[in-house]
């Protein structure tokens, strides 16, 4: 862990989600930034910057293959907060490359193929996003899985040479339901249909009772390999 983000989490110490937001976007103005894919704890978290008027950047991947329900949620949370949301697109040759070469639909052949896909659509955009900031804020919690578990609510991302703020890294899945009833919060209905987890349509189902929350995300694949290269610990 860089000084810096040592600092940070010093700072940061015993407040609650919104004290904690408001002091990180005082003080790195205009180097704040939110990722969002809609999904009930970015909600959540969106609800948090917009309602307080918090100057932190909210912007969201848009791979081209997400739900209906997520452009649904998307476009209500624009018009019910009226502010921005910030949409980064693949670049389009890469793009255009890999559809061309393998079809829209390669990530189902290897992993190899997925993540190339999720490079583009994803990683690509990302690091774009993501350029010349200070702080990235993500709506992670511990119990989403072993992975997300393992990380800290404060954290230095080497590969994206930033650091990282989970503010509701600690809150278990009822407290973010129970939030987002209490704030009549717009969120994904896909969530009410079995899906914990949302990304991309062609790779997310939904989950049967007692599954992991990723058990839905690329469910081909060994389950050892359920993180798109986003968030790593
Ligand atoms: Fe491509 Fe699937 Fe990754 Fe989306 S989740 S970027 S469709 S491989």
């Amino acid at each position: 862990m860089s000084s810096l983000t040592e600092n940070i989490k010093q700072q940061l110490a015993g407040l609650d989600p919104v004290s904690a937001l408001a002091l990180l976007a005082a003080e790195h103005p205009g180097k704040i930034i939110f990722s969002t894919s809609f999904g009930w704890e970015d909600q959540v978290i969106t609800h948090m910057v917009f309602k307080n008027n918090l100057p932190i950047k909210v912007f969201t991947l848009e791979t081209g293959r997400l739900f209906p329900e997520t452009y649904y949620v998307w476009n209500r949370t624009m018009e019910m907060y009226e502010k921005p949301i910030h949409a980064y697109y693949p670049n389009n040759q890469l793009l255009e490359q890999m559809v061309n070469a393998k079809g829209p639909n390669s990530f189902y052949d290897s992993v190899d193929n997925r993540k190339e896909c999720c490079g583009i659509r994803k990683i690509e955009p990302l690091k774009r996003a993501l350029a010349g900031n200070e702080i990235w804020i993500t709506g992670i919690r511990a119990e989403q899985s072993q992975n997300r578990h393992d990380m800290e609510d404060v954290e230095w991302d080497e590969q994206n040479n930033l650091t990282k703020f989970h503010p509701i890294f600690h809150w278990s899945l009822d407290d973010v339901k129970e939030y987002i009833k209490l704030n009549n919060i717009p969120y994904n209905t896909l969530h009410d249909r079995g899906f914990p987890s949302i990304g991309c349509q062609p790779c997310t189902r939904a989950v049967r009772e007692g599954e992991d929350f990723r058990a839905g995300r690329w469910w081909w694949e060994d389950q050892d390999k359920k993180e798109c290269g986003l968030h790593t610990a």
